[in-house]
């Protein structure tokens, strides 16, 4: 009897991280096949992946995209076509499904990830703003349903495969002293905080390592990435703030390190390419084939270190303080920081007014107790109110 293919719903298919989920699966034919598929507005590119992965229902956020999906797609293609939330919904939910790869960009994404983890799924969590706004809320989902978490983001992927295991199988933190969470730098590195003020969208997402969407690309150039990962790892792995310490390695090599009290590191390496933990997400516990060539430390010789320089980069400072703040403040500082990267990648801000204009706004908002979904989306949109009126003035 050959097994019955496992079930994956991928949301943001149409992106980076999208597109490398759908590499992987690919090349595993007769393990997974696709329920779902979920982008904005790429009617194009939607429909050239329905059309190699006969997903049962494609979603488009927009209503009129999703008609225009539909006509290409004509009555018989076996694909639903659904729209919006209620879509989202759908593909996250359906009894069918087994695992659900959050890919979407933003805090767009927090709704659809919070609802595979009430369902109970397996979720491939690449959308790290969605934990950095509501990680209370999400996590408590997670422990209520029995879902089952797993984080894509090289870097927790890295920690989870360096974390012993408890009885369960789930990462524990038995004998565990600190996470080292590496840090490339980002393209400005060795710049200095003058030449970086005239830094161009061009100049932040020409990522040294990594090729990414535009959004994520400028937060590690500014080190906010770092900032919402710090953030991540706390919720990810019940870790206090100072048991994470940030470390800058340019070459991206090593994906980050768990610290033992009898002085052993572990550190995962490979090269930097999402595919790795994609292929462990989608196979865990078992190992698959990434389609990734393997690591040659002799061509890449030496590996570097460095301290992060948080008066260069006051990114990171600023979501260290919203993790001591607590309550809505990270859902603040990711709202506030997602209306900056728009208003840099548009080019209405200057690149080191970014980190300014997150200050401001956590300056100026009250925190609350992030008790349910409405409270913190309330705050993201005050907090994306004000920023916005603070651009304007
Ligand atoms: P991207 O911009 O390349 O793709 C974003 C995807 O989300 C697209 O398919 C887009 O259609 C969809 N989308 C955008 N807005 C949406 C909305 N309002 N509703 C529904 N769908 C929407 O982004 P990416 O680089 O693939 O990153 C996706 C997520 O993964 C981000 O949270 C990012 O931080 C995280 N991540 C990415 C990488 C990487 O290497 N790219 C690494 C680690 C984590
Ligand atoms: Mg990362």
């Amino acid at each position: 009897m050959t097994a019955r293919r496992r079930q994956v719903s991928v949301l943001g298919s149409t992106g980076s991280i999208g597109v490398s989920t759908l590499d992987v699966i690919a090349r595993h034919p007769d393990a997974y096949a696709v329920y779902g598929l979920a982008a904005n507005t790429s009617v194009d590119s939607l429909y050239q992946q329905c059309l190699a992965h006969r997903p049962e229902v494609a979603v488009m956020m927009d209503a009129d995209a999703a008609e225009r999906l539909q006509a290409l797609l004509g009555p018989d293609s076996g694909t639903r076509v659904l729209q919006g939330e209620e879509g989202l919904r759908e593909i996250v939910t359906a009894e069918a499904v087994d695992a659900v790869m959050a890919a979407i960009v933003g805090a767009a994404g927090l709704p659809s990830t919070l609802a595979a983890a009430q369902a109970g799924k397996t979720i491939l969590l690449a959308n790290k703003e969605s934990l950095v706004m509501g990680g209370h809320l999400l996590m408590q989902a997670v422990r209520e349903s029995g879902a089952t978490l797993l984080p894509i983001d090289s870097e927790h992927n890295a920690i989870f495969q360096c974390m012993p295991a408890d009885r369960q199988g789930r990462p524990g933190l038995d004998g565990v002293s600190k996470v080292l969470l590496t840090a490339s730098g980002g393209p400005f590195r060795e710049w200095s905080y003058e030449r970086m003020r005239d830094a161009t969208p061009e100049q932040a997402c020409a990522h040294p390592n990594w090729s990414m969407g535009r959004k994520i690309s400028v937060d590690s150039a500014s080190l906010m990435n770092k900032g919402l990962e710090f953030i991540e790892a706390c919720w990810l792995f019940d870790l206090t703030p100072e048991r994470v310490e940030v470390v800058v390695h340019p070459q991206s090599i090593i994906h980050s390190m768990v610290q033992y009290t009898d002085g052993s590191t572990l550190a995962q390496l490979g090269n930097p390419d999402m595919r790795t933990p994609i292929a462990y997400g989608l196979g865990w516990p078992q190992r698959i084939a990434a389609g990734v060539a393997p690591l040659d430390l002799v061509a890449i010789s030496r590996l570097d270190f460095e301290a992060p320089d948080e008066a260069r980069f006051p990114c990171l400072r600023l979501a260290r303080e919203s993790v001591a703040t607590g309550g809505t403040a990270m859902a603040v500082c990711n709202a506030a920081n997602e209306v900056a990267v728009a208003a840099f990648l548009d080019g209405k801000l200057g690149f080191t007014a970014i980190p300014q204009l997150i200050e401001n706004v956590l300056e100026r908002v009250k925190v609350v107790e992030p008790s349910s979904l409405e409270v913190v989306e309330t705050a993201d949109s005050e907090a994306r109110l004000l920023a916005a009126e603070m651009l304007a003035s």
